[in-house]
């Protein structure tokens, strides 16, 4: 059982009071609108506090979990036990030259504007990814053809021991939507990305279009975790969703979006356990039909409600 009461008193002689929250609903910072309360949801704002969260959670052994622009998870409805560590106050993004130094708490949408900004090429991308830098990096999310491994340069990250390193691209074994941070436990504080002088006109041209493909295929009027799914090899996975004939069916108050195959909407105030129900009814579905494992690309945390 963790002493709650001897962690918030560690906790406030690493961060001050206005970072630190107790029993704060998480579903006010998914992108599904799903998920119970953390015990400690924290939100260091410099590179040192981090570390010394990491380091008051291993002397103390309190499990701690990192959370971006939750985006890319679904947190279970009983909630997070622990620290919830968001990054979101290390938000300043920088440009020098043809490099952009972006703290990982910055939205990837963000970066990709500053890049236009500055005439830089590199980031158009990820102009309607709604995660943060940090979860950009740790999934190595893309679309259209671009992927953060193209432009990724260097990142800080804090490692298990609260060390802060600086590593090169290619010590993340970054694949499609894969990283090595997860093995690692590295939490990534900032990102070096290289990019290329560009037309501003050009530039903007692409992200419009690409912003245009996105509002009419995606069902981004409702609360969702973007594709569920990984592309499977040979295959797509809405396209197979599609032909199992499963769009508009759920369970509870979540949906096979009827726009995209691919997305889950949580149409009618869906609770956690509807919404992964409704992932496992899609994997069994297309499974029985097809002989086809869609293997999930969203992230799930958490633990259930007790009964
Ligand atoms: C409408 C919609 C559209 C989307 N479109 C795309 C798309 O086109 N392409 C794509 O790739 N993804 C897409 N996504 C998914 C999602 O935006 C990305 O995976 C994004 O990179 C997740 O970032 P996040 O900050 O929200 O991470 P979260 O969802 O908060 O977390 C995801 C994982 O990253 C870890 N993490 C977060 N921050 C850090 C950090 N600083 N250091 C270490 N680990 C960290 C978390 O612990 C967690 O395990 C979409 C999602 C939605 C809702």
């Amino acid at each position: 059982m963790l002493d709650h009461q001897s962690i918030e008193h560690k906790l406030h002689e690493v961060l001050s009071d206005d970072n630190i929250l107790i029993n704060e609903p998480l579903n006010n910072h998914t992108y599904t609108k799903l998920g119970g309360k953390a015990d400690f949801f924290v939100t260091p704002v410099t590179y040192e506090s981090v570390q010394d969260v990491v380091k008051l959670a291993n002397r103390e052994q309190v499990p701690f979990t990192l959370l971006g622009n939750g985006s890319n998870l679904i947190v279970k409805d009983g909630g997070v036990r622990g620290i919830v560590l968001s990054l979101k106050k290390l938000d300043q993004i920088t440009v020098d030259g043809h490099e952009m130094i972006a703290q990982s708490g910055a939205r990837i949408i963000d970066a990709s504007r500053e890049a236009l900004t500055e005439h830089l090429t590199g980031l158009e991308f990820a102009c309607g990814i709604p995660g943060t830098v940090g979860g950009a990096l740790f999934m190595n999310a893309g679309a259209y053809g671009g992927e953060i491994k193209d432009v990724l340069k260097e990142a800080v990250v804090v490692d298990r021991e609260g060390n802060l390193l600086t590593l090169p691209a290619d010590a993340f074994d970054l694949q499609y939507r894969h990283s090595n941070i997860p093995e690692n436990g590295y939490i990534v504080l900032e990102a070096l990305f290289e990019l290329k002088p560009g037309n501003y006109d050009y530039i903007k041209d692409v992200m419009d279009d690409l912003t245009y493909k996105r509002e009419s295929k995606q069902p981004l009027e409702y609360p969702s975790c973007g594709s569920v799914f990984k592309r499977p090899p040979g295959y797509f996975a809405g396209k197979l969703i599609q032909d199992s004939g499963l769009q508009g069916k759920g369970i509870g108050g979540a949906e096979v979006s009827k726009k995209h195959a691919g997305f889950i909407i949580n149409k009618n105030n869906a609770t956690a356990t509807e919404y992964i129900q409704s992932i496992e009814m899609v994997q069994k579905t297309v499974k029985d039909k097809f002989d086809v494992a869609l293997e999930r690309e969203v992230r799930i945390i958490g633990e259930d409600l007790e009964k």
